[in-house]
């Protein structure tokens, strides 16, 4: 099934190679001799991971999957340095996991906006000849290389950071309430959607505050054993801080059905069963909130958690549901329940070979190659780069 909503994608990536030392002689009429006035060379560029908020998917970097940074400029006469290899930005959207495409290493997540990791560091430039000027050797004619690139390829993972993430089977309601709760809907709403895209919608509370709704679709029973997409979406809600259980009022046994969702969420992962959980009864006006009927609903009801009777389509319900939720988020408990799952979840290796129908690749690979170095001046050893640690780089 092709989707639009892309939450893996597998990127190249390239630092800049450190510029070369100069091992340029100063010559003059009157200074025969001249001394050793090769520049350093410039770093090379680094990658650097951003979060951006304005970013809802990975899709962007679907057309932009080489990044490769700029080399550092060789030092040159008169001291000189290089210039500086282009550092390269990869925007990211906040709840961004990534991992070495190679060995399924963790590396970091991009959680902020504006927050940068440094992906890649670019190489440090060379060392020009003036630095290795001695009394016993007046005018070196060597000077240092820099330092080599770096490669990477990484796979990014997508984990959408919404504070409450919706479990329910379809028809549940759960489109419904997220629109009619919701006063915007982030940059993911203007992709073509399908029933069995994540949706997500901006809560607007008090005082100017909001907070995040995600619609995790295809939560079906057998999805947590990997059939169906399911599995896919479940993922997004693994940092949710906070489940909002849906089951319509019309259901037969509500409880047993709450108690299968439940189910399939400790098939998925155990941990998500450490949030904190509020059950809604959705469609409440199909029962005419009627009284009596609520209270014999009532009577058959899970006792292990918040419950609140809803109606999306009747507007009812819904600011009661809303305090609930602020409630809860806040709670003390809740918020370091969500702290130790996000320690305890993300930081993980991750096994992407049953995966890979989902990782957006493409046959380009590498691509093709830099240049070679040049080799028209003479390099001194690699491990004389140990004399490059007492020297001042800039950043
Ligand atoms: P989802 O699959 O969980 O996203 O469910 P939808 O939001 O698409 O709703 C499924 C069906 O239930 C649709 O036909 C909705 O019109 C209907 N529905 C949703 N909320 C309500 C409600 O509050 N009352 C009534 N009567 N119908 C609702
Ligand atoms: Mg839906």
């Amino acid at each position: 099934m092709e989707s639009n909503f892309i939450d893996y994608v597998k990127i190249y990536c390239r630092s800049g190679r450190g510029g070369r030392g100069s091992a340029h002689l100063h010559r003059a009429k009157y200074q025969p001799k001249g001394g050793p006035d090769g520049g350093n060379g410039g770093r090379g560029g680094h990658v650097i991971l951003r979060g951006n908020r304005n970013y809802w998917t990975l899709l962007h970097l679907r057309y932009d999957r080489h990044i490769r940074a700029g080399h550092g400029g060789n030092g040159s006469k008169c001291k000189s340095t290089g210039r500086k290899g282009e550092d390269r930005y990869i925007d990211v959207p906040c709840g961004t996991v990534v991992y070495n495409a190679d060995t399924g290493a963790y590396i970091c997540d991009v959680t902020d906006h504006g927050q940068e990791v440094i992906l890649l560091h670019g190489g440090r430039g060379g060392l020009g000849n003036f630095n290795f000027a001695t009394p016993t050797n007046q005018a070196p004619r060597y000077a240092q290389p820099g330092e080599p690139m770096q490669e990477l390829a990484v796979i990014l993972e997508l984990k959408l950071l919404a504070d409450v993430g919706l479990v329910g089977f379809p028809n549940a309601g759960k489109s419904t309430l997220v629109n009619a709760m919701s006063s915007a809907k982030p940059k993911i709403g203007n992709y073509p959607f399908t029933t069995l895209e994540p949706s997500l919608g901006i809560v607007p509370y008090r005082d100017g505050r909001s907070f995040v709704i995600a619609d995790i679709p295809g939560i079906i029973e057998g999805a947590s054993e990997g059939r169906g997409l399911g599995l896919r979406f479940l993922r997004h809600i693994e940092r949710n801080s906070l489940l909002l259980f849906m089951v319509p009022a019309d259901t037969d046994d509500i409880r047993k059905e709450y108690e299968i969702l439940l189910n399939e969420l400790r098939q998925f992962n155990p941990e998500l069963l450490d949030k904190g959980r509020i059950l809604a009864i959705t469609k409440c006006d199909l029962l005419g909130m009627d009284d009596e009927l609520i209270d014999m609903l009532k009577e058959n009801l899970p006792t292990d958690l918040p419950v609140v009777f809803i109606s999306a389509v009747a507007q009812q319900g819904l600011q009661q549901l809303k305090d609930l939720l602020w409630q809860e988020m806040n709670s003390e408990s809740n918020k370091i329940a969500s702290i130790n799952t996000i320690d305890t979840v993300v930081h993980r290796d991750k096994d992407f070979s049953h995966l890979s129908e989902y990782i957006d690749d493409d046959d380009e690979g590498w691509g093709d190659d830099y240049p070679a170095d040049d080799d028209d001046i003479e390099y001194i050893d690699e491990e004389d780069f140990e004399d490059l640690e007492d020297f001042e780089y800039e950043d």
